[in-house]
Order: structure tokens, then C-alpha cells, then sequence
């Protein structure tokens, strides 16, 4: 059985609310393995490389790469490392036609964008992003992944265990290393921020109901026994329990402030973002409307508000009076 040495952490500071964009080198052994990939630019190929080559090690050395979830920043230099090893790179398979940039998938998902903000009555914003998410499309062309890619599932992958923790990405997974009670959990859990669980569809179209699937996530992971977390961003976490606990209660928090609006007449998940967020709806469109549809799904799971939909578009009733 291989034992687990070593980890290196890699992290590359960065302006925005991120604070850093955080990938891990993990040594064994009998491997080296990189977990999630950075961005794909210049101070994360110098930050890998220079971490590397600290510990006596170069690009040539790494043996395989995990990857998280399919987001931009922690896919980023997989291109490029494959084009001088080409190493077999691990993921979920729901991250497969994301990182293939599989045309079908593409544009399926901007329709489903398109079908679902107007059915959440965002009108001219809602079109508004899908022109964005077109043009998108089209540029990140080049940020397909070009190497060959292999299925982790939940289960054994060396002397790790891959826990799926879907809810920021459908595809996302963690991987924990029970020997050394290391959990590195992608952006599952981030210490300064609470991560955005990002409304997706699945793979027959449907949305997916990211946030619940991110609490349940989050609830799955209290039970595993670990010390630290492994944060795709900010600080690694030493007391993520109590981080977790704090995390899903402000899931709760949110939802209440949501229901209010619900109870004030704010009807559609439009109108409950425009009141709540004000200019950042606009500017920040997509986060917020992940964030409103995701807390509205967890007041409907619990019986709090019912919705119906009406001229096309679904609007939401509060059921408090109904319930006492
Ligand atoms: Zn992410």
C-alpha cells in the first residue's frame, strides 16, 4: 500500500474575493499528484513550477491529475502540463462534456438558462445573459481540454477515498486521505466566503436543485472524521466542523430573509433579486440568481412557500399561515 508523504500546497494570491486560487501537489511513494490545475496563465505555471522544483521535483514528475470540478480557475494548466507529460487526468464524468466543450452541451444549456430565467420572471436581464452566455460560448472555445480524460467515482482512487460533493459544480468531488485526516473539498467549503451553489442543469436537462445538493453536501462531510480542509480558495481550514455548522446555518439565515420578501408580495424569484441585491443583479446576475432560486428551493422543501406557475412564468406563495 502506498503511503502518503507529502503535500504542497500552491497558492497563487489574486484580487478578486478569492483572495487566492489554491491547487495541491500531493507526493506518495509511488506517485505525484496534482489536485485541480489553477488558471491558465503565467503566475500559476510559475507557482506550480516553482513548488516543483523547491522540492527537487519537475513538471515531468507529476503522475496524474485529479480534478475537482470543471470551473475555469482549477482546470486551467491542464493543457498545458499534458502537452509536455501527458498524464491521465481523473473527474467526475458529469465534468466531461464541460471540459470537452461538447458543442450539444453548450448550447442545450444556454436554452435551459434561457427557459429557466424566463420562467423566474427576469425579463430583459434574463436576455440579457443569454446574449452573454452566448458569446462565452464562443470564446472559451479555446479553454477545451484537449487530453484524455478518466472517470473518478465514488470509492477508492489509490489510498484516498472520492466522496461526491455536488452543489458549487454538479461534477464536484472530494478527495479524502483518511490516514492523515485531509479533506481537499474544492470550493465546497472556502474559510473568508460561503461558496455559491451555481444553478446547472443534469445531464437529461433538468435543473438541478444545486444549493440543497450543496447543504446535503455539506451535511455529508461533517460526518467524515478530518482536521483539515483543503480549500480551492483562501486559507486552509483547520476547524472546518464548526466552519461547516456556521455555513449551513447562514443557509438558513438567508432563506428566512427570502421568505420575508416572499410574505411582503415579491412573487417571482425576479422580483425577490431585484429587492434583495438592487444594482448587484444586474452586475452580478447569474451568482444572484443561483442564490435566490437555490434558498427558494430549501423553503420549498421544508414546506415554507409552494409556487404555481402562472402566464409562464412561477410564482411563490408563502405557506407559513397554512403551517401553524
Ligand atoms: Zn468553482
Amino acid at each position: 500500500m502506498t503511503t502518503l508523504t507529502e503535500v504542497f500546497p500552491i497558492i497563487v494570491p489574486v484580487r478578486s474575493s478569492l483572495k487566492s486560487i489554491n491547487f495541491y501537489l500531493l507526493k506518495t511513494d509511488e506517485s505525484l499528484i496534482l489536485i485541480d490545475a489553477g488558471l491558465n496563465n503565467n503566475e500559476c505555471w510559475n507557482a506550480l513550477n516553482d513548488t516543483l522544483n523547491k522540492n527537487g521535483l519537475e513538471i515531468k514528475d507529476i503522475s496524474h491529475i485529479i480534478l475537482t470540478h470543471h470551473h475555469i480557475d482549477h482546470v486551467g494548466l491542464v493543457n498545458r502540463i499534458a502537452s509536455t507529460n501527458p498524464v491521465p487526468v481523473y473527474a467526475h464524468p458529469l465534468a466531461f462534456p464541460r471540459l470537452r466543450r461538447d458543442e450539444k452541451f453548450i448550447y442545450g444549456r444556454i436554452e435551459f438558462f434561457s427557459k429557466l430565467y424566463k420562467e423566474m420572471g427576469c425579463g430583459e436581464s434574463g436576455k440579457k445573459q443569454i446574449e452573454h452566455l452566448r458569446k462565452a460560448a464562443e470564446a472559451n472555445e479555446s479553454q477545451k481540454i484537449e487530453c484524455d480524460l478518466y472517470e473518478l467515482s465514488p470509492g477508492r482512487f489509490e489510498n484516498f477515498e472520492i466522496i461526491e460533493v455536488p452543489g458549487h459544480a454538479p461534477d464536484q468531488i472530494a478527495l479524502y486521505a483518511a490516514d492523515e485526516d485531509w479533506l481537499f473539498a474544492g470550493d465546497l467549503l472556502i474559510s473568508h466566503i460561503s461558496s455559491n451553489a451555481l444553478v446547472e442543469p443534469d445531464a437529461t436537462g433538468e435543473r438541478i436543485r444545486s444549493l440543497s445538493a450543496h447543504n446535503d453536501s455539506l451535511k455529508k462531510v461533517l460526518s467524515t472524521p478530518m482536521d483539515t480542509v483543503f480549500s480551492g480558495h483562501g486559507v486552509l481550514i483547520e476547524n472546518p466542523r464548526e466552519l461547516i455548522e456556521k455555513r449551513m446555518a447562514g443557509i438558513g439565515r438567508k432563506a428566512e430573509k427570502f421568505l420575508g420578501l416572499v410574505e411582503a408580495g415579491y412573487a417571482t424569484a425576479g422580483d425577490i433579486a431585484r429587492a434583495y441585491y438592487k444594482d448587484i443583479y444586474e452586475k452580478q446576475f447569474s451568482l444572484v440568481m443561483s442564490e435566490v432560486i437555490g434558498h427558494l428551493d430549501y423553503l420549498e422543501e421544508r414546506g415554507r412557500v409552494g409556487k404555481e406557475l402562472v402566464n409562464g412564468i412561477w410564482r411563490y406563495v408563502s405557506k407559513q399561515v397554512a403551517r401553524l
